[in-house]
């Protein structure tokens, strides 16, 4: 893991040496798991595809186009990077602001416990080794909900710095994730 925490993709060592691609359709690098294979859930489905060396589909295409139904269900792709990371941080966020405003020891345990362990068990495995190192360095704070709110908000922002998307106000997180905002804002 040399380059995590500064670049947004990832390759194996074993992409220059053989005939898979490196950069993608969207113009990222086509990111590989440990055993070689394109890695579904780190990049984005129309990557995903191209290195599988399959057609690439439109992902915006509107549904009724797309998408056939299956015994009642839609055929919806599995997650890719993007809809697994908000998926997650949509869980992340509202997690916060449902945890208690004065823990318990052992609630504030368990918490920790939760993170370091969804870390760990991340789909996309650079999100989540670069998540990890993000742990070492700032501790979780557990001690109150708007801790743990800002905490998580931070890390967040961290990602977002990555991805050169925009820093989100951390003071403004509860009216994101829990209260909503006024009706001028
Ligand atoms: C732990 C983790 C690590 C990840 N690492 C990577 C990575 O290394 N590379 C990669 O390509 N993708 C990564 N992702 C996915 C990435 O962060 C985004 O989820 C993805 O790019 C989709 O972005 P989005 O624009 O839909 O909004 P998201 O970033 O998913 O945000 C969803 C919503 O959260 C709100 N929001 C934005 N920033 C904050 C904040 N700081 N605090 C509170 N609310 C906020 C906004 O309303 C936004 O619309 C990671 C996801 C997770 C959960």
């Amino acid at each position: 893991m040399s380059n995590t925490t500064t670049t947004t993709t990832k390759t194996t060592d074993k992409d220059s040496n053989d005939n898979k691609p490196v950069i993608g359709l969207s113009g990222r690098n086509i990111v590989y798991d440990k055993d070689g294979k394109p890695c579904r859930t780190c990049n984005t489905l129309l990557d995903f595809q191209f290195a599988m060396g399959k057609k690439p589909v439109i992902p915006h295409e509107p549904k009724e186009v797309k998408k056939e139904k299956l015994s009642g269900y839609t055929k919806d792709y599995p997650p890719d990077v993007s809809e697994l990371g908000k998926s997650s941080w949509t869980l992340l966020h509202s997690i916060a602001a449902t945890y208690p405003e004065n823990p318990t020891d052992q609630q504030q345990k368990d918490l920790k416990q939760f993170i370091n362990l969804f870390s760990g068990f991340y789909p996309c495995w650079y999100c989540g080794e670069d998540f990890k190192i993000y742990i070492k360095k700032n501790e979780i704070e557990t001690k109150n909900q708007d801790l743990f709110g800002k905490w998580l908000c931070n890390a967040h922002n961290e990602v977002n710095k990555k991805l050169n998307k925009p820093v989100f106000n951390c003071e403004l997180w509860k009216k994101r994730w829990k209260d909503g905002w006024d009706e001028e804002e």
